[in-house]
Order: structure tokens, then sequence, then C-alpha cells
């Protein structure tokens, strides 16, 4: 019997039992199968007579085991222990992180605890420091995209934009972007909120708004610090994008996310912020949007079977590039090529792949 089948058996045996004793081991076991499963989220609730806990695996939500209620509250009570919480305090919401061993590996975990009608509800996130940055090939870019981004990120100067929804992958391309530029002859500089993962390398400064480290504060601060390569967490208002566009107009090269559906609207999103298009239009070298869309199982390529999810597991991204030329200045409408490849056309690329189906390209966008 496989290590992980053992632990689901055990998981099960101590949710049966009931006992409060049992309750740290199970609490481990689960920590343990949800890495194990890749995992992003851990939810622990209640529902009427049960408590269940379910976990996110790319982007769905599956219960993985139910347990009677009366547990609910201990295992919440624990997670409140590890993460230095107050058990007392059952009405507010509470944050906090934790550490524990798995594999021998050091893992932090945020937790956020927040009283519902019936029971205080737990998310787990797991915060994976040490996960292995992608090459620009494994983040899922089509041959000729990968080919244009290059081309782009060997300028010295000018603003690359990534844009998408929460949780669409935009982080992981930053750094993927990051890691191809990372040579000893550039000073890179990023600024997150928060750090997502660590790169060797990079000078990554980490954004404390109740410190009154903000932004556009940190960011003015590092054009001191004699930079090549700035990457930026999300521009969300003006005064950072001032400071970004600057920063792109003065010999830096810049990485921004934007939170926008498309290439296309990113723009519209920088001017809807404030940022006159002139001035956008002088220094955005490339607009790139993606989505993850899962892929099939490598197992049963698409059967459903015990290792998937209704025959997918893992993700991979689709991307839509526009690659603006300098001195393309003018009508907004004219740095759309005509024959440039849309985020669908990017998903139906990996459904002729045999890789995914079109049902789930359609979802996702
Ligand atoms: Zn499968």
């Amino acid at each position: 019997m496989s290590e992980m089948k053992k632990i689901l058996e055990h998981i099960h045996a101590l949710a049966q039992e009931g006992s409060e004793a049992g309750l740290p081991k199970f609490l481990e076991l689960i920590l343990h199968y949800a890495y194990d499963q890749k995992a992003s989220d851990i939810h622990l609730e209640s529902q009427g007579q049960n408590g269940r806990v379910r976990l996110r695996v790319d982007g769905f939500l599956k219960t993985l085991i139910s347990f009677p209620v009366a547990l609910t509250h201990p295992l919440i009570s624990r997670l409140k222990v590890l993460a230095e919480l107050d058990i007392a305090e059952r009405r507010l919401p509470q944050d906090g992180r934790f550490h524990i061993l798995i594999n021998g590996l050091k893992l932090e975990y945020r937790l956020s605890i927040c009283p519902t009608l019936n029971a205080e509800k737990a998310v787990i996130r797991l915060v994976n420091l040490n996960e292995k940055v992608l090459t620009l090939e494994e983040l899922g870019l089509l041959p000729a995209q990968i080919k244009e981004l290059q081309q782009v990120l060997v300028k010295p100067h000018g603003l690359i934009l990534v844009s998408g929804p929460t949780g669409s992958g935009k982080t992981l391309t930053q750094y993927a972007m990051l890691n191809f530029l990372n040579n000893e002859t550039h000073n890179l500089i990023s600024i997150e909120d928060p750090v997502e993962l660590v790169l060797s390398g990079v000078n990554q400064v980490h954004v404390n708004n109740k410190a009154g480290l903000e932004f556009h504060k940190v960011l003015r601060s590092i054009l001191r610090q004699d930079p090549d390569i700035i990457m930026i967490g999300e521009i969300r208002d003006l005064e950072t994008a001032e400071v970004a566009l600057n920063a792109a107009q003065t010999g830096h090269l810049v990485l921004a996310t934007v939170h926008a559906n498309s290439a296309w609207d990113s723009l519209l999103r920088l001017e809807h912020i404030g940022v006159p298009r002139h001035n956008l239009l002088s220094c955005v070298r490339l607009l790139l949007a993606q989505r993850l869309i899962r892929h099939f199982c490598v197992v049963c390529n698409g059967n459903i079977c015990e290792q998937c999810f209704d025959g997918f597991k893992g993700r991979t991204g689709i991307f839509e590039l526009i690659h603006v030329e300098e001195k393309r200045f003018g009508n907004l409408q004219d740095i759309r090529p005509p024959d440039y490849m849309n985020m669908r056309a990017a998903g139906l690329e990996k459904v002729k792949l045999g890789l995914t189906s079109i049902v789930e390209v359609e979802r996702v966008i």
C-alpha cells in the first residue's frame, strides 16, 4: 500500500474514533496529505451534524473527510494554539501563521479564522517559499510566445504588464521572468506583498502597510539602489503607477501586475487609475494576460482514475501577448496587431496537442 493511502486510512480511522486525544495526529496527517496532493488551501468547517475538511486542488474544492461536529471546536483551538492566537476569542476573526515539519521540510502556513453562523471556520494556506521557480517553458507559454517575450526581456528598459484575475498565476510568471534575467550583471529588486517565493540573487522587499512601508514608498527608495530590473507585486493606485512608469522611462526594466481580464484591459485599467494614455504608450513594451487551465491526468489521460479529479491533474498557463513596438504611438487601437493570438486561441493550441479539453478552456476564459 502506498504511503498516501496509509495516511488516508489513518485519517479516516481517527475521524471515526472521534476522540480529542487523536486530534494533533489527525491535523498533522491532514497537512501531510494536503501537501502531497499539492493543495493550495485547507478548509475546516461545520456543516450541520458534521465537521468537514475540504482541500483546494487545481482551483477546485473537494471534501477530504467528514467527522463528528463536536470535534470542530477542539480542532480550531488546536490550530489557534499552533499559530499563537487567542483561544478564548470566538467572536472575532483572527489571522496567524505557523510552521510544521513535513518530510524534513519546514513548511509555513497562513491561518485565517472567521466566526460563521454555525461555528468558527478555519482556512489554512500553504506558503511554500521553497517551491521551485518555473522556467518560461514550464509556465505553459507556446514556443512563439517565449521567443516574443525574450525579445522584450533582453531590452534594458520599459514596462511589462502581466494581467489576470486573482489566482491566475501572475506572480509565478513574474518570478519566471526575473529568473530568466537573474545573473550577476543585473541588480534585481522585487517589491512584494507578501513575498511568495525566495529567489536567490534577487533583493526581495516585503511591503508592510501597517508599518507605513507602502508600495510607492518602497519603490521610490529602491530607485536610489541602482536597480536594473524591478518587479512590482501589483499596481493598485496612481502613486505606484506613476513611480513605476517613471522608472520604466528612465532606463529600468519594470515588471508589474495589474488586476485585469485581458492584455488589452490592463491598459484600460491603468488609464482608469489615472495614468495618461501618452505616458503609457511611451513605456509599455509588452502586455501579457493569462489564465490557469487544468491539464489531463498523465496516468489516465482524462479517463478519471484514483490519482486525479475528473480526469484532470495539475495546471498550466495559457497566455495572450501583445508586443508593443517602440515608436508606435497615436491610436491605442494600433497597438493590437491584427494577427495576435488571443488567450482562447492559445488554449485551443493545447487542446490540439491533447493536453486538455475545449470545455476546460472555455471554463477559464
Ligand atoms: Zn487520472
